[in-house]
């Protein structure tokens, strides 16, 4: 069976004390996860969130981003194994602000997600379209696109440790959620690729996670739908009653 996740992506919010805060009130305010949970925080926060998770069942530590390389003379950015070292269970790769705003491709997504599988982490892999692409009707190629260019090269064992999340761009950050229907046509099409590509039985234990104007309001209508398993949430992962609220709507 596959896991439902609901996982938060803070971007570049929260200072180090706010961060910590919000984690705890997140903890102490909720019966146990259906699913498993994730914290998306910021590169600074993430050895002490990981101590504040120590010990949970079902909570667990993402990074934002990784370099691609292992290690050497670059200046500012943060390594797989850095991350390890403090603890990130997960790590979010190609976020469509990655791509747009630091030119993150295929090829690069590709690497980074060879180097997070080889040092123990599980990738959440976004993908998603533009409006334009959405508009002229080719979203679902456009999407497969983005899987088989930076996913495909992967073996089946590898591949089972990967999670998807589809977030269309134009409703990220925007208040434009997707439909249910929407999410579900991309969800169900995504699903079947990976059934082609890997089997029934991988694709069917594939997370799948919504992203894009997700909120307490609509989560439990998004989650409901069946190739639906959880969300990637931004704005509201970083308001502790909201992001509870879509916990339980898992
Ligand atoms: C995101 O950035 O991954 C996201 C889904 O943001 P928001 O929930 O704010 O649309």
């Amino acid at each position: 069976m596959r896991q439902k996740i609901v996982a938060g992506n803070w971007k570049m919010n929260k200072t180090f004390q706010e961060g910590l805060d919000l984690v705890s009130a997140v903890l102490e305010n909720g019966e146990e996860p259906r699913g498993l949970v994730v914290f998306g925080a910021p590169y600074v926060h993430l050895q002490a969130v990981a101590q504040l998770l120590k010990g949970q069942k079902n909570y667990r530590l993402a990074a934002q981003n990784c370099h691609q390389e292992e290690k050497g003379a670059y200046t500012g950015e943060i390594s797989a194994d850095m991350l390890v070292s403090v603890g990130a269970d997960f790590v979010i790769l190609g976020h469509s602000e990655r791509r747009q705003y630091f030119e993150e491709g295929s090829a690069m997504l590709a690497q980074k997600t060879d180097l997070v599988l080889q040092k123990g982490m599980r990738p959440i892999f976004c993908c998603g379209e533009p409006l334009g692409i959405r508009e002229s009707n080719t979203h679902v190629q456009y999407v497969a696109a983005q899987l088989k260019e930076s996913l495909f090269h992967l073996n089946e064992f590898d591949f089972a440790k990967v999670v998807i999340a589809y977030e269309p761009i134009w409703a990220i950050g925007t208040g434009r959620t997707a439909s249910s229907d929407q999410a579900q046509e991309m969800h169900a099409a995504i699903r079947a690729l990976l059934a082609e590509k890997y089997g029934a039985a991988v694709a069917d234990s594939t997370s799948i996670l919504y992203g894009g104007s997700c909120n307490a309001q609509n989560a439990q209508e998004l989650f409901s739908m069946p190739d639906v398993d959880g969300g990637l949430i931004g704005g509201a992962s970083l308001k502790p009653d909201d992001f509870r609220a879509i916990i339980n709507a898992m």
